[in-house]
């Protein structure tokens, strides 16, 4: 390897290397992967130091295990180094010895995806790029937007109908160019995103590394963050949130990184949850489909309340298939009614607010513990990836209504007696 990384094909494993600046394979279209070169951090790696960068803010200090040559070209906003919680009260509550809950709504924009555009950001830096874009259910629209807002570039944002007004607000605020398009399938709306980059040059940052094979480096990140925080000894189960599939497939790459640096001996089964109304990789795995396959089949009708992971099509099954298969894991189809009922319990148990996709996890975890698959003495660490600010729809029907109380001490001595 002559450079930082390489870019192999994840269908016939040709190699292109980095200056070969299409999104798929020259000989068969298939979905490229970055190839870490490794090599000059396994000379004296056993500690784990040697994988950072301590110059570099917060993520960024995997800068070596990223695919991004040009220091100067990072974009931070202080991404990453996200806390990993010992959950205590909610694990009593769910019958589990060991829980933790990796908490990415601590990100600069409030979910995980801030660590895939900071490197597509950079990444766009590097090229020279003047316009990046977008489609997103409302993530992925305000992680580009605020990202681009602090590099300096337009933002090109296109979103389905369907998108929390919050998240729409946050990505207007950043001063990005909004398009939300009256229509539900992220596939449709991928495909006109696609054919407005052509006509206008616009950069395509997708979190999907089926079109942009560089952000999901950045989710690897969190792999690596888990590690060290567990001081190298990985939980036995890692639960998920499953849209497109990057984020599974980043972790179970990052994981193998470093399992081939010799940091880690054993690796998590990876479990990928989806909601039951939008679960094309649930199907795909119990039908054993191969990646090609997958990205043909599309959920018929999206009916959840967990915008985040409703993407009809598994996008990114090339590397989000091998993670549960190679990992012996499973993929998970929960309800809304128990994300529901997970999103409020984890918040009053451990004061941690998510939006219904984070909370697919617990809901997931819960199933797996009444199945017998997981068992109380397993340790399991939940992905809790977005805040729940960018719900409050959703959040508002799992409280009370607010009703205001007059300023009297009778009234509130009756409203504490219960009169
Ligand atoms: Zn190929």
């Amino acid at each position: 390897m002559t450079g930082k990384f390489e870019l192999d094909c994840s269908y016939c494993g040709h190699r292109h290397d980095a200056s070969y600046l299409e999104v798929r394979c020259e000989r068969c279209d298939g979905p490229l992967i970055v190839n870490t070169d490794l090599s000059p951090l396994k000379a004296g790696s056993t500690s784990g130091q040697d994988l950072r960068d301590s110059a570099l803010p917060g993520m960024w200090a995997y800068f070596p295990l990223l695919p991004i040559a040009d220091r100067s070209a990072v974009v931070s906003l202080g991404e990453g180094n996200t806390p990993l919680t010992r959950a205590g009260r909610l694990a009593q509550d769910l019958g589990i010895h060991t829980l933790y809950l990796k908490d990415e709504t601590r990100n600069p924009t409030g979910s995980f995806k801030d660590r895939m555009l900071a490197v597509g950001v950079a990444r766009a830096c590097e090229l020279g790029k003047k316009t990046i874009a977008v489609q997103s259910s409302g993530n992925v629209a305000a992680a580009a937007a605020a990202y681009a807002a602090k590099a300096g570039l337009q933002a090109k944002i296109f979103v389905p109908r369907t998108a929390p007004e919050e998240k729409l607000v946050q990505v207007l605020m950043y001063g990005a160019d909004l398009f939300r398009i009256d229509h539900d399938s992220p596939t449709d709306i991928f495909d006109l995103l696609r054919w407005a980059c052509d006509e206008f040059g616009w950069y395509l940052v997708s979190t999907a590394a089926l079109f942009n094979p560089f952000t999901l480096e950045g989710a690897k990140t969190i792999a690596y963050e888990i590690a060290e925080q567990l001081g190298f000894d990985l939980p036995e189960w890692m639960i998920v949130p499953v849209g497109g599939g990057g984020n599974i497939g980043s972790l179970w790459r990052g994981f193998n990184d470093l399992q081939a640096l010799g940091l880690v001996t054993r690796l998590p089964r990876m479990v990928g949850v989806q909601a039951a109304g939008c679960a094309p990789i649930v199907e795909a795995i119990r039908l054993g489909r191969t990646a090609r396959e997958a990205l043909t089949c599309r959920w018929p009708t999206i009916d959840t309340v967990a915008g985040a992971i409703a993407d009809d099509v598994v996008f990114d099954a090339h590397i989000a298939l091998p993670a549960v298969r190679e990992s012996h894991g499973t993929a998970v189809a929960v309800p809304d009614t128990d994300s529901l009922a997970m999103e409020r319990l984890l918040a009053s148990t451990e004061g941690i607010f998510v939006e219904p996709a984070s909370a697919t996890t617990l809901a997931a975890l819960k199933q797996l513990l009444d199945q017998g698959e997981v068992t109380r003495q397993d340790r399991v660490c939940c992905v809790l990836t977005g805040l729940g600010f960018k719900d409050m729809t959703s959040a508002r029907k799992l409280v009370p209504p607010i009703e205001t109380v007059p300023l009297d001490r009778e009234a509130i001595a009756a409203r504490v007696r219960g009169q």
